[in-house]
């Protein structure tokens, strides 16, 4: 049973002596009981509007206002009609004085002198009767309270039931965005590959070779944006902050959108000033944001427009704009335009491809950043201006350059690759061979055991997920065999964190790379290993 906290319970005494006053006091004092006493009309009329009235006792024979005539302001008055009235009147009072009290509002009348049981036991019903009424205002308040919750409530779950829906919605239509934009470069490269297959023509095997190589950094570009925002959303990028140089982030920015900059003939206008600005920021990811801003304005602009991305020093802030005189952006969309999805003119032929989670990712990394970012448009058709804000920070320290360990070695390398993907292991052996090393394949943590006790290779690529043994412990077990003491261990995964590298390196790995591996990235790690025959020597 709910108990409810109740306020102390107001009684009015009225009468214009002071010992009657104080006597009726005497016989009522209780707990919880507030005894209000007023020595006339005035003062009760006073009371009455201040207090919350249980019960009136009022003398009849008063001077100025007499009891009567009280009751009768009281009856008038909303706020005090209800108070109940005990009169305390002469026993002598005849049958028509106490008729004039009923109709002013008494509930009952008290003969003088007065009987202190008989007086008691009707306050007592007053009293009861007041808190009675208090708990039932209590538990009616109690239930509007949970009527109103359960509407809330209710409420609630019908917008979460929407936003289920609507999330439920997006997803499908997220998932054919996604197989429509992966079979878009797709196409090509298939084509391409049929040209390549019959064509004798040198020239225009080139023209589709580059063609091929595009199609395909779009294509892992949009695995990579699609593998960060999941990570990002589920709080596993951590990011490696230093203090940098702004332009050194803009700078490969540039020059990774370049080619998408070029393919849509834009002029590029930079507008960065020389003197270096450091942030303490995660170098990759803050050239990662501008690359996607400067990919979105060559997307989104016409061919033959003018992009610009500018920097500047504002308020302790660097500040950096990149702006275009493409499309624009609608003003309905402005609010949404950093939501994962959203995509303005979803419907028409998409021709710009894309899906939709580029802005969203470019907005998560810089809140990572305690950055900001903005967005401005005149509207369809008026370009459109990203603004972002990076705190400042000091210049790191110099620092001694570090001793050069390149050695570019070109000597011929026998190199075990190890990878469950088959057609993978074999191209990277493909590629390694045609630079001039030896190649040896395994497709399993076992097979790749034995072919390196075999063949005691210089170099082993090694993939992590592999079937039965993984990567980390093949590294583990071949490395405590002394004969692999100048073995370069390299891994080969789909994930770059800085943990996924930790892990790597106290597996025993020299090396981590992360999938998919280009030649470049490749060749540079091969040209500081030297063959294990040339140490011999
Ligand atoms: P995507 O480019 O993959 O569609 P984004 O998250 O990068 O996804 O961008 C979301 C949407 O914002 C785009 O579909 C496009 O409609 C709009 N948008 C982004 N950048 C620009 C820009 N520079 N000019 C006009 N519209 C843009």
């Amino acid at each position: 049973m709910m108990t409810y906290k109740t306020a102390p319970v107001n009684f009015l005494l009225v009468d214009d002596l002071e010992e009657n006053l104080l006597a009726l006091e005497a016989l009522l004092r209780r707990d919880g009981l507030v005894l209000l006493k007023a020595r006339s009309g005035n003062e009760a009329l006073e009371l009455l509007l201040k207090h919350d009235i249980a019960l009136a006792l009022m003398d009849v024979q008063m001077p100025g206002m007499d009891g009567f005539e009280l009751a009768e302001l009281m009856r008038g008055t909303e706020r005090t009609r209800a108070v109940p009235i005990i009169f305390l009147t002469a026993a002598n009072d005849d049958r028509q004085r106490r008729f004039r009290g009923y109709e002013a509002g008494a509930v009952d009348f008290l003969c003088k002198p007065i009987d202190p049981d008989i007086l008691r036991s009707k306050a007592q019903v007053f009293f009861d009767l007041y808190r009675q009424k208090q708990q039932l205002a209590a538990q009616r308040d109690d239930l509007k309270t949970s009527a109103e919750e359960n509407a809330r409530l209710l409420k609630e779950s019908r917008q979460y039931a929407d936003a289920l829906k609507e999330a439920d919605r997006r997803k499908d239509e997220f998932i054919a965005t996604l197989a429509h934009e992966l079979r878009n470069p797709l196409a090509p490269i298939r084509n391409g590959l049929e040209i390549l297959r019959m064509t004798h023509d040198e020239n225009m095997a080139v023209t589709v070779r580059d063609m091929m190589g595009r199609q395909m950094s779009h294509l892992v570009r949009l695995i990579d944006d699609l593998l960060d925002i999941s990570r990002v959303s589920q709080g596993k990028i951590d990011l490696i902050r230093e203090p940098i140089i702004v332009q050194d982030a803009l700078r490969s920015a540039v020059e990774a959108a370049m080619p998408v900059i070029d393919q849509g003939n834009h002029v590029l206008t930079l507008d960065i000033p020389d003197a270096p600005l450091w942030i303490n920021a995660d170098l990759t990811r803050i050239s990662q944001i501008a690359t996607n801003l400067l990919n979105n304005a060559s997307k989104y602009t016409p061919n033959g427009g003018k992009i610009k991305i500018s920097l500047r020093k504002h308020n302790q802030e660097a500040v950096i704009a990149v702006s275009d005189n493409g499309l624009g952006i609608p003003p309905d969309m402005m609010p949404r335009i950093f939501d994962l999805f959203t995509q303005v003119n979803r419907n028409l032929d998409r021709a710009q491809g894309g899906l939709g989670i580029g802005l969203a990712l470019v907005k998560r990394l810089i809140d990572m950043h305690e950055g900001s970012i903005r967005v401005e448009s005149g509207g369809l058709n008026q370009g459109s201006v990203f603004t972002l804000h990076f705190p400042l920070t000091s210049a790191k320290s110099e620092e001694l350059p570090a001793e050069p360990k390149t050695k570019t070695n070109t000597a011929p390398l026998k190199i075990l690759i190890v990878d469950d993907n088959v057609p993978s292991a074999q191209t990277i052996g493909w590629m390694l061979e045609l630079i001039g090393h030896q190649t040896v394949l395994a497709h399993s943590g076992t097979e790749a055991v034995e072919t390196a006790k075999k063949e005691n290779p210089d170099v082993i690529m090694l993939d992590i997920g592999l079937p039965g043994m993984n990567g980390y412990e093949v590294c583990r077990l071949l490395r405590q065999d002394p004969i692999f003491k100048n073995t370069v261990f390299i891994a080969q995964t789909g994930w770059g964190q800085e943990r996924d590298r930790q892990e790597a390196q106290s597996a025993g790995f020299d090396q981590h790379l992360v999938k998919p591996v280009s030649l470049q990235d490749l060749s540079a790690v091969l040209a500081n290993v030297e063959p294990k025959t040339a140490k011999a020597a």
